[in-house]
């Protein structure tokens, strides 16, 4: 992962933080966005460390898009497909 790529993943967190803090104003889904705002949180300083991007389990370059949608996803979508894998 580049320094470009870094840097889109970061103002995505960014922006998904952002409006993810306001939802958490109606109280159906905020037990399920608060979990996401501290997946997001994390993500936000592994993004930080060399191996970010990679894939916890087999160590593949997850896509761009994957991390785009969802940056704070620690597995590649194969060892996602995989039974009883959960993120
Ligand atoms: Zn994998």
């Amino acid at each position: 992962m580049n320094k470009h790529q870094r840097a889109k993943i970061k103002a995505t967190i960014l922006t998904q933080i952002e409006s993810l803090t306001e939802e958490t104003q109606s109280p159906e889904s905020a037990a399920q966005t608060k979990l996401r705002l501290e997946r997001l949180g994390t993500a936000l300083k592994r993004i930080e460390a060399d191996n970010y991007g990679e894939c916890f389990k087999c160590g593949t370059p997850i896509q761009m898009s994957q991390l785009l949608g969802f940056p704070e996803t620690m597995l590649c979508t194969d060892c996602l497909n995989q039974p009883g894998e959960q993120i």
